[in-house]
């Protein structure tokens, strides 16, 4: 699951969205059958056994191949997450990137640009007592939320102004560590607060 969970499975599937964790595929490796509604009104089952080459390319096929009716995805039963995030230095990270990654059942990590700063986050499944995150409205929406935002569009017109202004978002809401244990979609899903441009890219690990 990735950070928000308001897709729809055809959305999810068709665009090849992903969460995170080293044994984990993208959210199309679940998927084990689907019908698609093609282009001239047929249906066609796919499937590994059934019209492999399609089903494989309809794993991220934003709609060419035709409109994904049903899906057969493989589930689990519902579990929680205990999600642990610690300031980390970037060099940190990047050097020891296998031990990193391999830390957590499912693992990311944010740097801050123009610092050497960068957070972790590494969440396993628990059997540990709900500790959900403790919400702050100053520091949530008012710092975290409309200042930051209102930062970065400032920072559009004076871009000298981004190192501090990240070094201090750093400093004020990431430098400390923080553990939580909730329901996973809620530990997975995060608030992406605002507006954005987002550019995706791979980089061979
Ligand atoms: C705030 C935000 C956070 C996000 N976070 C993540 C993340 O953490 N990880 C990640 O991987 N992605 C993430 N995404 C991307 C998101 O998962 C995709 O944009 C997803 O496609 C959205 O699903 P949708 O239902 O809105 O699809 P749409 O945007 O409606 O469609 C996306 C594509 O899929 C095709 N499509 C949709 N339905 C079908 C269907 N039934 N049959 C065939 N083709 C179809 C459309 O033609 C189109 O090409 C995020 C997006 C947002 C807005």
């Amino acid at each position: 699951m990735g950070s928000i969970s308001d897709q729809t499975v055809g959305g999810l599937i068709s665009t090849g969205s992903h969460g995170t964790g080293i044994a984990y595929g993208i959210s199309s490796s679940e998927v084990t059958a689907l019908d698609l509604v093609t282009a001239d009104g047929r249906v066609l089952s796919c499937s590994e056994t059934q019209n492999r080459e399609v089903f494989r390319a309809a794993a991220c096929s934003l709609g060419v191949l035709g409109i994904i009716s049903t899906v057969t995805i493989k589930v689990e039963p519902a579990f929680n997450l205990e999600a642990v995030q610690t300031p980390v230095k970037l060099d940190d990270i990047l050097g020891n990137l296998d031990k990193f990654v391999n830390s957590a059942e499912h693992f990311r990590f944010w740097w801050f640009p123009y610092t050497d700063d960068a957070v972790t986050w590494g969440a396993n499944r628990t059997d540990k007592k709900l500790a959900p995150a403790q919400e702050s409205w100053l520091r949530d929406k008012f710092l975290g939320h409309h200042l930051l935002e209102t930062l970065l569009y400032a920072s559009s017109f004076v871009p000298s102004l981004l190192p501090s202004l990240n070094q201090g978002f750093f400093n004020l809401l990431f430098a400390t560590k923080t553990t939580t244990v909730d329901t996973s979609y809620k530990v997975f899903n995060f608030d992406c607060l605002f507006k954005q441009y987002v550019s995706e890219w791979a980089i061979p690990m």
